[in-house]
């Protein structure tokens, strides 16, 4: 059994169509990002599969449940970090994440989940006197201490500075290494191709594109851009395969140490991608 299963998905907000037809499937043990400009309907997806919206159509199952209905056991079996948080902020660090681990069967240990968070100097402090990205980490905690066998991360590293966030790229891989199913939504890039095994591109609603970081929106087909400076200037061949232009080059005996090959990075493919719809 898939961990997720969309067929059809919309949600319509007063007469705005938000999300339009969404087919999407989430196998067990997945990391699966989705990406997608603001307003494109990643949090109004999220948030439906999670059970905190109602759909206006379509079919949802998340493990095995319609969220729409599903209950308190199934609750307990998924993890989430929403988008905007509302924390308790005259609560500490441990306080807040002792209370919501008591909402669950088989909690991490308190401190546990503390240190994976990198918060163990700030356990003591009141979530109030933190700084955003503290409290951010805050959210991951209270989305992990429960041991989701699914977890959702709606932009769950904004305001996290660059070694937090490598951080908790690697609490991500520990915890789908320990088989942890995890459906993110981020604007970084790098973020999603360091993590996701899958990717799905939302624009305006819908699925414009999906695969591995290798293979997206023909990534993997995509053209090698050469540069290397000649006795003319700069010059600048596109090529899927640079191997015969290299060789010629060796021949000649061009300037290599001038030589850069490169291919487009998921950002390019993506912004292509986001492109091509407006
Ligand atoms: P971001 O990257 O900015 O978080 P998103 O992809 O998560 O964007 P959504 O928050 O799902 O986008 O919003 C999709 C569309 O639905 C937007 O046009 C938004 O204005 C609209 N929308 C979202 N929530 C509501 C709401 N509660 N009431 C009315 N319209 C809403």
């Amino acid at each position: 059994m898939d961990a997720i299963e969309v067929r059809g998905l919309r949600k319509t907000y007063r007469g705005h169509e938000a999300v339009r037809g969404i087919d999407l499937t989430v196998t067990r043990g997945e990391v699966f990002a989705l990406l997608g400009p603001n307003g494109a309907g990643k949090t109004t997806t999220v948030e439906i599969l999670e059970g905190h919206r109602r759909r206006t159509g379509g079919e949802v199952s998340v493990l095995g449940d319609d969220p729409g209905t599903a209950g308190r056991a199934w609750r307990g079996r998924i993890g989430v970090v929403l988008q905007d948080a509302d924390d308790a902020a005259d609560l500490t660090v441990t306080e807040m994440v002792k209370h919501v681990a008591g909402l669950y069967a088989d909690p991490r240990p308190v401190a546990e989940v503390i240190d994976l968070v990198g918060l163990a100097e700030k356990k003591g402090s009141k979530i109030r006197a933190l700084s955003g990205g503290q409290r951010r980490r805050v959210d991951v905690a209270l989305g992990i201490v429960g041991r989701p066998e699914l977890l959702f991360l709606d932009e769950p590293t904004t305001g996290f500075d660059p070694a937090a966030r490598r951080q908790f790229w690697d609490l991500i891989r520990a915890l789908a290494a320990e088989g942890t199913t995890i459906l993110l939504t981020t604007h970084y890039l790098e973020e999603a191709e360091a993590l996701a095994d899958r990717l799905a591109v939302l624009a305006d609603g819908q699925i414009v594109a999906e695969g591995t970081p290798a293979t997206l929106g023909g990534r993997a087909n995509a053209g090698a851009k050469v540069s290397w400076l000649s006795d003319d200037g700069m010059r600048t061949e596109t090529l899927r395969d640079p191997s015969d232009l290299i060789r010629r080059l060796v021949k000649e005996g061009a300037d290599l140490s001038t030589l850069t090959i490169t291919r487009p990075t998921l950002e390019d493919i993506y912004l292509n991608l986001i492109g091509a719809t407006r």
